[in-house]
């Protein structure tokens, strides 16, 4: 009987153990950390942290308030901080930090820096370590809402701890007999007025001495027990060569909620190592959601980092009361309410592909969002264009709805689709305070011409091509709940994309509010109508009519040349209305593509137009070279800003073999499958195969496909084809197979049919 049992044990566990293969080791967290000002390799920080964590951390490089909190080039680690950034252009909200010293007390960021090599680093998502050049060791691990961390001195040095209060107004408060810190901070930008993170710190040993500092002065009071004010911290004093082991978790609710996050997701666990094993345990049975299996090491290391990446935004805003019930502070209007609330996002990047990612492996999670944009409007009055943790209204467009309407397609029910349809209304026929993405900047205009008029309003022809985009969004929605007034409305603007084409250029273009065409017009000249790129890149934004916009440009075979002619193109820019190269130049020519800017967002998606034009080999081609050319799993890893979660969706997407061209409709546009063989586990408990039978570095061209046992010719596949699982087969080759894919029904959506 004890024999049965413990062989039943035995095969249990080798089957949690078969089903979770480590995955987590492929994960490099400092892929996209080279990065500065003038050139970004990803603009990312090694983040530790669970999926879509509340909370993460960091090492940090930088001075407090900077952006680029960890620079791969950096000599000195001044803290281990908790963070929630988006990308350094974005800054920072909710820090605070720790850092280990020995030798006499430094408490400023500058004195207590201290040397390291990335020889002694140990980056990943589960589990950060350092060896600094001062023998301490720190080690970081995870759980949602706070972290686990280690600090080993020395033998026989003194061993100190300084927490760093960071930038604005903050509190401390030492608690020796519970050996506890508990505390706020209070920077960051969009948040309200009472906006506070509520720390708690537990640690495993008794402390010989504390105090209180402020980091402006970087003047110390020994023996206090508290203080409160700008930039106000603490530090405490152990047991010489001591190791500490310290618990840290935090609210937006209170003190108590903090305790209470500390003790729900801490508390079980008596050491480090237990709580890394979780955190171990917790990504890898996460990363397998998509198994790969393929010979090429470097390719997965590459696509792991990036689904890690991928797996992060939107951040929880939200914490469990007392009875397991959600409930949150609203970085809107600073109230308590029940529910879910998501944030650090910039839709103009994300509704690209991290969302669209999302819907295929967290609707869940993603209905939950859908609820929590809604509520957020409410509270705003506004839906969030950049949510961060309040609303920024940064970038251009109005892309909630394409969010909304991409849950609605896919079969995500969790929302009431009338008041999405009012509250995109209300955002497309108004202008918000915060930024030109926060209400729709030129509205007016836009409605009354039927385009955003140049130089009146900046960035007027990006506007247009995203506003007649995300119009398309509200009719989609509109017209699947039968909402004809709403519909009405916006099938009359979703074509407005025709009223910048300039058919004499073949090309977007400036128009001013009387009809002329913007004058000494230089399609690679950046800026003025455009935002963050040039004629060259903005010509392909109509995700919702490109058969329309293949209509503009004359047909297959000349839409198919000109988007030849973007790589042949030579990789040079004009500085145009921005007066100097900005990063997104820089990396556009040392891509080295012509004028494919894959560093930033608008032409993201251009690579897989081919299909619509009956070149979809071309797709598959260009796919793999960007997949191969512009990423890795390195300190170098990206092509430019990552930007949360969108460029590495891009490459998960990718290399599953399809991209989400146009969120608000249920299909995926086809590239080229990058592994042998993967497999996608769903929320539903079905899983979709696929495999690419041959594939190769060089066979990248698809020769064949069966979708379930039968040939498939279409360039997309649907969304429930992927939720409803099964198996999608691919026969790869050297060479383009130009008879497949090449009816116009293989064709992907667009509102105008094919010619
Ligand atoms: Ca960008």
């Amino acid at each position: 009987m004890k024999r049965s049992i413990l062989l039943a044990a035995l095969l249990l566990s080798k089957t949690i153990f078969a089903r979770q293969p480590d995955l987590v080791k492929y994960v490099n967290t400092l892929q996209g950390t080279n990065s500065s000002f003038d050139l970004t390799r990803g603009n990312t920080y090694p983040t530790v942290a669970l999926p879509f964590g509340m909370n993460t951390w960091t090492p940090q490089t930088g001075n407090n308030g900077d952006g680029w909190k960890y620079q791969y080039t950096k000599k000195t680690i001044r803290g281990f901080q908790q963070a929630h950034q988006c990308s350094s252009w974005s800054n920072d909200y909710a820090v605070f930090s720790f850092m280990p010293v020995i030798g006499t007390l430094q408490v400023g960021e500058e004195a207590r820096a201290t040397g390291f090599s990335h020889a002694n680093e140990t980056a990943r998502p589960d589990y950060y370590r350092v060896k600094l050049d001062n023998a301490v060791v720190t080690e970081v691990t995870p759980t949602e809402r706070g972290a686990h961390l280690r600090f080993s001195f020395p033998k026989k040095q003194s061993a100190f701890l300084v927490l760093d209060g960071y930038t604005k107004l903050s509190m401390v408060k030492i608690i020796p007999e519970e050996r506890k810190i508990i505390g706020y901070v209070t920077n960051g930008h969009y948040r309200p007025g009472n906006f506070r993170n509520y720390f708690v710190a537990v640690f495993d040993k008794p402390f010989t001495a504390h105090g209180t500092w402020e980091n402006r002065k970087n003047t110390v009071q020994a023996g206090a027990a508290g203080a409160e004010g700008e930039g106000v911290g603490a530090y405490l004093q152990f047991k010489d060569g001591e190791q500490v082991q310290v618990k840290v978790a935090s609210s937006y609710i209170s003190t108590e909620q903090a305790t209470l996050n500390l003790d729900r997701e801490l508390g079980s666990f008596k050491t480090f190592d237990d709580t890394k094993r979780a955190a171990t345990n917790t990504w890898n049975k996460y990363l397998s959601k998509v198994l790969v299996e393929d010979d090429s090491e470097e390719n997965k290391a590459t696509f792991y980092s990036c689904f890690f990446r991928a797996s992060l935004f939107s951040r929880m805003f939200f914490e469990y009361d007392k009875d397991g019930k959600p409930y949150y502070y609203s970085p809107y209007d600073g109230k308590i309410y029940y529910g879910y609330m998501y944030t650090d996002t910039g839709f103009w990047d994300t509704f690209r592909a991290q969302f669209p990612l999302n819907t295929i492996l967290h609707p869940a999670m993603h209905g939950r969002y859908m609820q929590a944009l809604l509520s957020a409007q409410e509270q705003c009055g506004w839906l969030p264009a950049w949510s961060f943790p309040g609303e920024g209204g940064s970038m251009i467009g109005n892309h909630a709805i394409s969010l909304l309407t991409d849950a609605w397609v896919k079969g995500i029910r969790t929302f009431d689709p009338q008041k999405a349809l009012d509250a995109y209304l209300h955002e497309a026929t108004n202008k918000g305070p915060w930024g030109p993405a926060n209400g729709r900047h030129g509205w007016k205009e836009y409605y009354q011409l039927g385009y955003v008029p140049y130089p009146q309003v900046g960035e007027a022809t990006a506007k247009t091509l995203e506003y007649a985009y995300d119009d398309f969004c509200g009719y989609q929605l509109a017209k699947a709940v039968n909402a004809p007034f709403h519909e009405g409305i916006f099938k009359k603007q979703m074509y407005n994309y025709r009223n910048v084409f300039d058919s004499t250029t073949g090309f977007m273009r400036g128009r001013d509010a009387k009809g002329n065409w913007s004058p000494n017009f230089d399609p690679t000249e950046w800026g003025g109508p455009f935002t963050e790129g040039a004629a060259w890149h903005w010509l392909w934004s109509v995700f919702h009519d490109v058969q329309g916009l293949i209509g503009l440009l004359g047909g297959d075979k000349a839409f198919v040349t000109k988007m030849d002619s973007v790589f042949s193109q030579p990789n040079t820019f004009k500085v145009g209305t921005y007066g100097r190269p900005i990063h997104e130049m820089t990396e556009m020519a040392m891509a080295n593509m012509g004028q494919y800017a894959h560093g930033n967002q608008p032409i993201q998606h251009m690579i897989y137009l081919y299909n619509y034009a009956g070149a979809p080999w071309k797709s598959q081609f260009h796919a793999r070279e960007v997949m191969k050319r512009l990423y890795n799993a390195t300190e170098n890893g990206y092509p430019g800003d990552e930007d949360q979660g969108q460029t590495s969706s891009w490459y998960v997407l990718s290399a599953l073999g399809f991209y989400s061209v146009c969120p608000g409709t249920d299909q995926y546009v086809m590239g080229s499958p990058l592994f042998k063989k993967v497999t996608i586990t769903l929320e539903n408990g079905k899983q979709l195969v696929i495999k690419a039978n041959g594939n190769s570095a060089d066979n990248v061209y698809i020769q064949s496909a069966l979708l379930n046992g039968a040939a498939y010719s279409k360039n997309y596949i649907t969304h429930s084809d992927i939720v409803n699982g099964g198996l999608l087969e691919f026969t790869m080759g050297a060479k383009p197979q130009e008879s497949r894919g090449i009816q116009k029904s293989d064709r992907p959506f667009s509102l105008t049919p094919a010619q």
